[in-house]
């Protein structure tokens, strides 16, 4: 347990509801194996009382939090500034306090980036799809713009919110195209990264996927297959990806990954990035 002093100084994460993150797990893990005089904690924040919440955090010395559902887009009007990366996204996970007042980022694109630099591809070659258009899938966007992908191609049920997901990205320099679950079978064997930014195959449906398995058969050998679900772990969808010969990519590494970013700009250290990870596995019981 991390020892608490009159010098311990306050992280948290806001959200509603909240008591299932794992953000205090590895942030703790990690907190306490910097030796750093910090504690992580949770905050259930109704969005109501955003704006008192944030004012309280002021005044009791709060140095930084995560923000998650439902205050991501609502969080952006109390800061002083927000990194272009996540006026891109339009969604704020990470804020921070500073003399003139908290900034903002999103740490969720380079954390959805980190495993896939491990890797040497030729991005400007490769077409992404994109599993669902949601907010998560805004990230994965900004995320492959930056790799350099020229085109990326977005597939939700919804043609009306698949219309005003691609009329959103204004002046992007990777061109984004939109279709129907019914085009995929067409499009996966042309593609070296498939990603899941639905939450279909998130437990309890365990036995669910987001592409029918004769669908997925079609994927090419070596493609990347990358989930953004980390329960269970694997889904359906990377195991059947990765019997198919993919490389494959869990939502646990983008969870952690985002979060170690987060706690750089908070304390300004490199974070133990083992140590959290595998404070997250054995949280979720995945040793
Ligand atoms: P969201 O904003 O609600 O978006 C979900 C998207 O999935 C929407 O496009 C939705 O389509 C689609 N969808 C939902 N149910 C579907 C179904 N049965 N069949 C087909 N499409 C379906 O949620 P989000 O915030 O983007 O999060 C999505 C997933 O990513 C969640 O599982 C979340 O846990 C995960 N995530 C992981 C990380 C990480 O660090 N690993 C970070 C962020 C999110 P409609 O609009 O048509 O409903």
């Amino acid at each position: 347990m991390t020892y608490i002093t009159g010098t311990t100084q306050l992280l948290g994460v806001i959200g509603d509801p909240i008591k299932h993150s794992l953000s205090p797990v590895m942030h703790n893990a990690a907190l306490q194996e910097m030796g750093e005089n910090y504690v992580y904690v949770p905050f259930s924040i109704k969005a109501k009382d955003l704006k008192t919440a944030i004012a309280g955090f002021e005044t009791i010395g709060v140095k930084g939090f995560s923000v998650t559902i439902p205050h991501k887009l609502e969080i952006m009007p109390l800061l002083c500034e927000i990194t272009k990366t996540a006026k891109l996204v339009g969604a704020v996970n990470t804020v921070w306090h500073t003399e003139t007042g908290w900034k903002g980022t999103n740490t969720d694109v380079a954390g959805f980036l980190a495993p896939l630099k491990t890797l040497s591809h030729d991005w400007s070659q490769i077409t992404p799809i994109i599993l669902g258009n949601g907010g998560a899938a805004r990230a994965v966007v900004v995320g492959c713009v930056e790799l350099g992908c020229p085109e990326i191609h977005i597939v939700g049920r919804n043609l009306q919110k698949l219309a005003e997901f691609q009329n959103s990205w204004a002046n992007l320099s990777s061109k984004v195209n939109i279709f129907t679950p019914d085009q995929l079978p067409e499009l996966i064997p042309q593609t070296q990264l498939l990603v899941n930014t639905t939450p279909v195959g998130m437990y309890p449906k365990t036995d669910e996927s987001p592409v029918e398995l004769r669908v997925l058969e079609k994927l090419a050998t070596g493609a990347i297959a990358y989930d953004l679900i980390y329960t269970p772990n694997p889904t359906q969808f990377l195991a059947q990806a990765r019997q198919k010969g993919a490389i494959i990519i869990d939502g646990l590494e983008m969870l952690l990954q985002q979060g170690a970013i987060a706690l750089e700009i908070w304390t300004k250290k490199k974070p133990p990035i083992e140590i959290m990870r595998q404070s997250l596995k054995k949280h979720l019981k995945l040793n």
